[in-house]
């Protein structure tokens, strides 16, 4: 039976779409952006998170760990990544449930059975439930499949995603999806490059395709501090956006730095979060500057 994993389920959402919804995260994903609030779902493979919170400091997890993975550092635990072969001994001697393991694989079925504890109130409010993560793409064909079953049962659904991804995918499943909500990040490619590891060509394009086939489609910017809310960025941002047919409406997505605690609670050094100083972009003038080029901008997603 087919599994994907998941690494969240959270209900009652009212950002992620229209109404009330249930947003499904999906782990993976193939940007490794510097601002990203949920690191959790960049990588695709499983992981142990340790909570220093919850942490009773008795030190049964390095004791039961025979590869000497995990260690103390700087007053809590530090799990080597590279030595660590997840075999989960540390996560199950854990008396406080610090150390556990993110994300869970589930059956489609299970996928839908959580999905379907709410339909009620997507009925009450016009709502539905948005496949978020990571980026949901990267397990295409468990996507596909709850996809499927959602549009059997009439249920709005939004895909969250980060555009990264060979075009037939999002061709194969743009009957399926009644919202995209497509994140763009940058337009300048080398400054894409630097903050999320990867080229935005590929992102641009699959953009410009999906909106010239009557998909609902609407773009969402992370405005992040010093990146992309220069003029230049700004305005090279709205030349694009522009140029592509049927696009009317942008959220500016306002930073913040909840995530950052979370790199070191996943021992992920190899990932270069960086702090980006809060409520510093003027997005009351960014706003006024995209709405010049005949978008409906909302501020929040
Ligand atoms: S999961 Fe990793 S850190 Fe935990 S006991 Fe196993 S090898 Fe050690
Ligand atoms: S076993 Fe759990 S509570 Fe004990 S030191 Fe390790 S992480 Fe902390």
């Amino acid at each position: 039976m087919q599994t994907g994993c998941i690494f969240d389920i959270k209900r009652f959402a009212i950002h992620d779409g229209p109404g009330i919804r249930t947003t499904v995260f999906f782990k993976g994903c193939p940007l490794s952006c510097r601002w990203c609030h949920n690191p959790e779902g960049i990588n695709a493979n499983d992981e142990i998170i340790y909570r220093e919170n919850r942490c009773i400091h008795c030190d049964d997890c390095i004791s039961v760990c025979s590869l000497q993975a995990i260690t103390n550092r700087d007053g809590g635990k530090i799990i080597n990544t590279e030595i660590c072969d997840l075999c989960g001994k540390c996560v199950d001697i854990c008396p406080s449930t610090a150390l556990e393991f993110v994300g869970t694989n589930m059956t489609v079925s299970e996928v839908m059975g959580e999905i379907e504890k709410d339909t009620a109130f997507f009925d009450e409010s016009g709502g539905g439930v948005t496949f978020s993560g990571g980026d949901p793409l990267l397990q295409f064909d468990f996507l596909r499949k709850i996809l499927e079953q959602c549009r059997e049962r009439k249920i709005h659904t939004t895909l969250d995603l980060s555009g990264y991804c060979p075009y037939e995918s999002l061709e194969n499943i743009q009957n399926l999806v009644t919202l995209f909500l497509f994140d763009l990040k940058v337009y300048d490619e080398e400054i894409h490059r630097q903050y999320t590891g990867v080229s935005n060509r590929l992102i641009l394009s699959n953009l410009k395709k999906i909106t010239k086939n009557e998909n609902h489609v609407i773009v969402r910017i992370p405005v992040i501090p010093g990146v992309n809310d220069t003029e230049k960025e700004i305005d090279n941002i709205s030349r694009y956006l522009s140029s592509l047919s049927n696009l009317r409406e942008v959220h500016l997505l306002r930073h913040h730095n909840l995530g950052v605690s979370k790199y070191e609670q996943l021992s992920m050094p190899k990932f270069k979060i960086e702090c980006f100083p809060e409520g510093k972009s003027d997005l009351k003038r960014i706003r006024t500057e995209m709405e010049k080029h005949g978008f409906t901008i909302k501020i929040g997603g």
